[in-house]
């Protein structure tokens, strides 16, 4: 990036715009190269003032939630990586409702609605997310997605050299198994749409219950999932929902298992996480991710497609 975009960036973002930052240590994989450059939003004003700001001078940017679901590229991303640290909360007990910025971590989220006895999310209490990952991809567990929870959302369209705030509800963000319309209708756009905040529909429930199920759903977690390691969590998406098409059987039967590429494998305890035990590098897990596709492609003649979202030059 020349001289003159960093010295116009900085006009409008200040001291906090840091450059070249290596994006490894902001993601869970813990792999990937340089951001040209990056800016921490810590609320949504500085989230929209980022955007804007990469808009108006023609670089591209990305929205960093948690970086639970990103595999960032060895050779980095050619634009402004924005780490959306966005984290008001408010409750309208009296309606059940949540309205979250999208940066809100959902752990925080589900603890503070407790306090309020509204619960509703105890299932999503063990995803490592932002409010903004999770509805991008519809995150989900035990057989509940947060898309069931969402009432509306506002987000910053992309238009022209600006960018718009517009409120869209759940029919339009057209949610299925782990995507939205965010992740599929915008994927080839250099500008996507950000959520700034969303409003979900929660329910009443006491805090000593919501705390039980939290507890339990954590504990059923802990015992199929390896949540200590360095992964993105489940690496493909399930081709279905019969045990048999599941990603992990899958990638366990075709033998995905005794792969390795460099420092990265797959856990011997979840066929479907793919870990970074050795000091793995970005490529490592690419073609790790490949070698694992190509097996399910012969034994079972099934496509695996990607959960976790590639970025950067690849
Ligand atoms: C140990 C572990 C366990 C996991 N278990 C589960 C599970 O049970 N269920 C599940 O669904 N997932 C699971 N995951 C995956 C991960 O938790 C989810 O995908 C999560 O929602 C990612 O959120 P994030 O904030 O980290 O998103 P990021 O990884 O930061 O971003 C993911 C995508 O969302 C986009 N995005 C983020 N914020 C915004 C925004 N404000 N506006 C627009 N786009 C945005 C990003 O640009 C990117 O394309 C697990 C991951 C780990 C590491």
């Amino acid at each position: 990036m020349n001289d003159e975009i960093e010295s116009e960036l900085r006009k409008i973002l200040g001291e906090e715009l840091k450059q070249n930052v290596v994006l490894r240590d902001y993601v869970s994989m813990k792999v990937g190269g340089v951001a040209d450059f990056f800016y921490t939003a810590k609320d949504i004003g500085n989230l929209t003032l980022a955007v804007s700001a990469a808009i108006k001078l023609g670089i591209p940017y990305f929205i960093l939630g948690g970086g639970y679901n990103t595999i960032p590229s060895d050779l980095g991303y050619p634009g402004l990586v924005i780490r959306n640290e966005s984290s008001n909360i408010a409750f309208s007990p009296d309606f059940s409702l949540a309205i979250a910025d999208s940066g809100v971590n959902l752990g925080c989220l589900i603890n503070q609605a407790a306090s309020h006895d509204l619960g509703g999310l105890e299932f999503l209490f063990s995803v490592p997310s932002t409010v903004g990952g999770a509805i991008y991809g519809n995150a989900g567990a035990f057989k509940y997605a947060i898309g069931d929870f969402v009432k509306s959302v506002t987000l910053l369209m992309p238009r022209d050299d600006t960018a718009v705030i517009i409120k869209h509800s759940p029919k339009w963000l057209n949610f299925s198994y782990r995507s939205s319309a965010l992740k599929t209708d915008f994927k080839d756009d250099k500008y996507k749409p950000v959520i700034l905040t969303a409003t979900l529909q929660l329910v009443q429930r006491r805090k000593d219950e919501i705390l039980r199920m939290m507890q339990e759903n954590l504990e059923t977690k802990k015992k199929f999932q390896p949540l200590g390691q360095k992964s993105a969590g489940s690496f493909f998406k399930n081709i279905d929902s019969t045990p048999e098409k599941s990603a992990g059987y899958l990638l366990d039967k075709s033998g995905a298992k005794k792969l390795r590429v460099g420092g990265a494998a797959f856990s011997k305890h979840h066929a479907n996480f793919l870990i970074n035990h050795r000091n793995a590098t970005a490529t490592d897990v690419y073609n790790l991710a490949e070698k694992a596709k190509k097996l399910v492609k012969e034994k079972y003649g099934l496509d695996l497609k990607e959960e976790v979202e590639y970025i950067g030059k690849w």
